[in-house]
């Protein structure tokens, strides 16, 4: 049994079980707390997409250089979890006016994609519609299933020698070291007060049945990715905590995805929503309490948890171990928000 330090991961979602894998790996006896169901990894498209996110989502466009040293962590813990990582790459199609402006966004973050015609796209995305006529492509995004991805990350971690407990997590208890790995409940915000600066922001998904490979298709207000089907998504719903399915907002996703790929109509559609957590500046909050002894926050990450993971262990990590943060810690450390907290 090791004799490191004793950590009780509070959250089985990537955070949680990305984290435990990698405390386990450094010597760290690990336990686990979730109960299981569904929850915002599980529901996810999976894309680890860290050019189109800076150039689409505002939030994420001065992360850039944050979200690439990510990714870039992702073939690592993808060989030692044994998560499949697709990088087919991406495609954004649409009307000439957005796909400019997004060419745009995308040369000021020295992204540059390659245009191709829609022929070649249809090659890459088999059934993409024929109503686009060209497409940016960049190699640079990937994905992986994320139902798959959690499981296969588990496993790993189970069999690194991480403990599972399927209750919920009440606070540190007699461990070392408690990491709130916990999304958007704030079950723990009494062992971890900085949990406080979360905000929830739900997320509808709708799954077609269909065979689907080949490059997530990005384009106005939707993308559709592959993997066990097609995921079309995501809603952003700031404010709302609830995965309860409002059929409205499903049926608009069905069909802004079935302009993109027309022929999944007669497909057995399925929707689903997750809750994501946010912080104000959109980054995760990583790295020790300043109000709890003990406490290593891991929540908060908002669109990009799937493709964060593996940057967010190695910091929890580093914190349990007393490593170097590397350079990217302080820009999630909770700390940045303290004046917010008790100001
Ligand atoms: C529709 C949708 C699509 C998305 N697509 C992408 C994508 O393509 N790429 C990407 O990178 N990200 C995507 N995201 C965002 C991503 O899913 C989240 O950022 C990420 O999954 C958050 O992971 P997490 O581990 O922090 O939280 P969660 O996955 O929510 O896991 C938290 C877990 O903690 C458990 N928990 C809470 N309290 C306790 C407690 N006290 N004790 C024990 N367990 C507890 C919960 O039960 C839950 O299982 C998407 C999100 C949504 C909703």
């Amino acid at each position: 049994m090791s004799q490191g330090p004793r950590v009780t991961v509070a959250g089985g979602g990537v955070f949680g079980w990305a984290s435990a894998l990698a405390l386990a790996d450094a010597g760290c006896r690990v336990t686990l707390f979730d109960p299981g169901g569904p929850n915002a990894s599980s529901v996810a498209a999976g894309m680890i997409a860290p050019v189109f996110e800076a150039a689409l989502d505002p939030v994420a466009r001065t992360q850039f250089d944050l979200l690439m040293a990510a990714r870039d962590l992702w073939p690592e813990l993808a060989t030692r979890s044994g998560v499949a990582l697709d990088r087919s790459g991406a495609l954004a199609v649409g009307d000439d006016g957005w796909l400019e402006a997004l060419a745009v966004a995308l040369a000021a973050l020295d992204a540059r994609p390659t245009e191709i015609g829609g022929a070649t796209a249809r090659a890459m995305a088999p059934g993409l519609s024929e109503a686009f006529g060209r497409a940016l492509l960049t190699r640079e995004d990937w994905r992986l299933d994320a139902p798959a991805a959690l499981a296969a990350l588990a496993r790993a971690a189970v069999a690194a020698g991480v403990a599972h407990v399927p209750e919920m997590a009440r606070g540190r208890g007699g461990e070392d070291v408690l990491v709130a790995a916990t999304g958007a409940l704030p079950g723990l915000v009494h062992a971890a007060p900085e949990l406080r600066h979360l905000s929830p922001i739900k997320g509808h998904i709708v799954r077609v049945a269909a065979a689907a490979a080949g490059p997530v298709v990005r384009s106005k207000g939707i993308y559709a990715a592959p993997g066990a089907g097609m995921a079309f998504g995501a809603t952003m719903e700031p404010g709302v905590a609830d995965t309860e399915v409002d059929a409205a907002r499903a049926a608009g996703l069905l069909s802004a995805g079935l302009s993109l790929f027309p022929g999944l109509r007669d497909a057995p559609a399925q929707a689903a929503a997750g809750v994501r957590a946010a912080t104000p500046d959109g980054l995760p909050l990583v790295g020790w309490s300043e109000a709890e002894p003990g406490v290593i926050l891991a929540a908060g990450a908002r669109r990009n948890g799937w493709l964060l993971a593996p940057l967010v262990a190695r910091v929890v990590t580093a914190c349990v171990t007393e490593r170097d943060r590397g350079r990217y810690a302080e820009r999630m450390d909770p700390a940045r928000f303290r004046q917010s907290l008790w100001g």
